[in-house]
């Protein structure tokens, strides 16, 4: 695998293959030393033009972890602060040798851009309202860890689909590994054309959550309503989104006894989800951000570990 753009570019045995992979890698976090040799004398450049806290700073540990060097290049502090073009960057970047850039940008598109520029190893860290690969991995990681396997079973993903390049990335991979996906949320935040999406919508919340949309439902995704991606008007007030589409505590009593509820974060409580929810032992939004390093591990080490030696750093994750 050469770059890692979108959901769509693995495989079911791709993504399967990096989910077993990373289950190895999550054994290092449990260890007092969690270094691999793996990736000794490899760089990689985290290209971050957009805010982050979990992505950016995984991927940075995942890169360590492995004994990458790992550099943190952002908008802010950078010379695109002076007009610097994303080209003009990442040729700078790359000029300096870089093995792989990881890069999140505003503009949907800029991911596969850059990579068609740059002779290393691309991975998209979020790029618009377009896709965010390895977030979907980490959701089918958690929510395999939670419910054993994918296939078969009922993931309702709610709120802001329309802005949410998670949604894309998680209906593409939650159902190449067998999963149904419903999509929920007012009409306004339903993206134009997701009835060619392979997954259901429904604009009823409670519904969904009763089973009466394709059947019972065995994990909710909660979204963040994106406000610096809107220009208003999308719904009347926040009072009224928390009242359709909110995870109150009644719409979590009638989730399933075993129902995980995640929220890729950053979350906005009492708005989309409310803190009885989140806080909840069904919440597994920390288990997800735990469950991106080693998938972060994993990706860095199917893309950058080669053929050359792969097997002697999984097999150290495991000691
Ligand atoms: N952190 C996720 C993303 O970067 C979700 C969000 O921002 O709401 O897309």
């Amino acid at each position: 695998m050469r770059h890692l753009l979108a959901a769509s570019d693995l495989t079911a045995e791709q993504a399967l293959a990096i989910l077993d992979t990373a289950r190895e890698m999550e054994a290092v976090q449990a260890r007092e030393v969690k270094k691999l040799p793996t990736l000794r004398g490899r760089t990689i450049v985290n290209l971050f033009f957009e805010d982050s806290t979990r992505t950016r700073s995984s991927f940075e540990i995942a890169g360590k972890w492995l004994s990458a060097d790992v550099v943190n290049v952002s908008g802010k502090g950078s010379s695109v602060s002076k007009g610097e073009s994303l080209r003009d960057t990442a040729l700078t970047v790359t000029a300096m040798g870089v093995d792989a850039i990881v890069v999140r940008h505003p503009a949907s598109g800029a991911a596969h851009r850059l990579a068609g520029w740059v002779d290393c190893h691309v991975i998209n860290a979020g790029d618009g309202t377009h896709e965010h690969p390895t977030q979907a991995l980490l959701d089918a990681y958690t929510l395999r860890e939670r419910l054993g396997s994918l296939a078969g079973r009922h993931v309702a993903i709610v709120g802001d689909i329309a802005h949410s390049r998670v949604a894309r990335s998680d209906v593409t991979l939650l159902t190449a590994l067998g999963a149904r996906v419903t999509l929920v949320g007012p009409p306004t935040l339903l993206p134009a054309g997701v009835g060619s999406w392979p997954c259901a919508t429904s604009w009823d919340f409670d519904r969904v959550l009763r089973g009466a949309v394709d059947g019972p439902v065995d994990a909710v995704m909660m979204l963040r309503i994106q406000r610096e991606r809107m220009g208003g008007g999308y719904f009347p007030t926040e009072r009224e989104y928390a009242a359709e589409y909110g995870l109150s505590p009644e719409r979590l009593a009638l989730l399933g006894e075993t129902a995980p509820v995640l929220h890729p974060g950053p979350m906005n409580r009492g708005l989309e989800i409310s803190s009885a929810a989140a806080d909840s032992p069904r919440s597994a939004v920390l288990r997800q951000v735990r469950s991106g390093v080693a998938v972060r591990m994993a990706v860095l080490y199917q893309i950058l570990g080669g053929a050359g030696a792969p097997e002697a750093g999984v097999e150290a994750a495991g000691q």
